[in-house]
């Protein structure tokens, strides 16, 4: 595995030397593309590890924007319905209180904009966190105690070290088993857990850049700085698992919400997690009567219908290396797969 890496690191680094990658960029490579981010911190602030990939440094983040501009053309924000567009876009997801304390200084440094994903009950103190953060946060409190978990039904307790592997793969495995049992009530699964243990179902003592969220007026402000914003649903749940009524309250409400807010239309949507095992025709059916007319996704290919709502984009690795960022974007990496 080690040397497969070692080999296609080489390869990419040549061809991007050589021009190899630039040329298949030209001719066959991607010509439109959304970029997708969600939190970017300072390195003091990055959180001991990143099991989904979405925390990147300030640092990294603006070596990348750099690149970006330096390769590729970024385009304004606006024009991200244009089907005649040739670029890239940039988006935010989640909405925390780095994407306006740090991430959107930085985007207007390089004259850039973006599209920040909001899930209005999050900004609304509806709920403490997005469920992920809020299982990890919980279990990372609860390292050096005995605790109970669903997994197996909470009969025997668990047991964790300060082993970051540990709370990895525990989060992890709380993941899968709401994902194998297609739990439509997320958020009442970790107020049990919380019942069960003990626990407050309120705010966990976080890093604020990282589990905040933004305000009102901030998400206004960015809106007046050439930002624009879209729905990330209510309250990001897996909607695929949801009943037609949970999935109109998730896409209806959180738009009419962002609107009232905004004083504007909003009609863009942001699926979360946003790959096949959240998404399906009916949830595109769905987005569809809830009056959005662009939905974006999270991966490169999918084997869904209606296009524009389903809008493929991309992540980078929190890497600043040109050869390996250039083969992300033109397309050129996925040749190795
Ligand atoms: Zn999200």
């Amino acid at each position: 595995m080690a040397f497969k890496h070692f080999v296609r690191d080489s390869w990419l680094t040549a061809s991007y030397y050589t021009g190899l990658s630039q040329l298949y960029h030209a001719l066959i490579g991607r010509k439109q593309g959304v970029v997708s981010y969600h939190n970017v911190l300072p390195i003091s602030t990055l959180p001991p590890f990143d099991t989904y990939n979405v925390d990147v440094t300030a640092a990294v983040f603006d070596k990348q924007l750099t690149f970006l501009k330096k390769h590729f053309r970024v385009l304004p924000i606006q024009e991200l319905e244009n089907p005649q567009a040739q670029g890239l876009f940039l988006t935010v997801d989640d909405g925390m209180l780095n994407n306006y304390e740090i991430l959107a200084p930085i985007l207007e440094k390089h004259q850039l904009s973006a599209l920040f994903a909001i899930c209005p009950a999050m900004i609304d103190g509806e709920l403490p966190h997005i469920w992920r953060d809020h299982l990890f946060l919980l279990l990372q409190q609860a390292q050096g105690q005995d605790f109970f978990l669903p997994l197996n039904q909470y009969q025997q307790p668990f047991y964790m070290t300060q082993d970051l592997r540990n709370l990895n793969n525990l989060t992890r495995e709380l993941k899968k088993y709401i994902y194998q049992h297609q739990i439509e009530d997320i958020y009442g699964l970790v107020r049990e857990i919380c019942g069960k243990n003990g626990w407050g179902y309120t705010q966990v003592m976080h890093d604020p850049l990282r589990y905040q969220f933004m305000n009102w007026g901030q998400i206004r402000d960015l809106t007046k700085r050439g930002h624009r914003i879209a729905s990330h649903t209510m309250t990001h749940r897996v909607l695929k698992f949801l009943s037609e009524e949970q999935k109109r309250y998730e896409l209806v409400e959180s738009k009419k919400r962002l609107e009232k807010q905004l004083n504007a239309s909003v009609d863009i949507l942001v699926y979360p997690y946003g790959s096949m095992a959240e998404i399906d025709d009916a949830t595109v059916s769905a987005v569809k009567e809830a009056g959005y007319q662009t939905a974006l996704m999270n991966v490169q290919h999918h084997s869904l219908s209606t296009p524009h709502l389903t809008l493929p984009r991309f992540a980078f690795p929190p890497i600043a290396d040109a050869p390996h960022l250039h083969a992300i974007v033109s397309g050129y990496k996925f040749l190795f797969r």
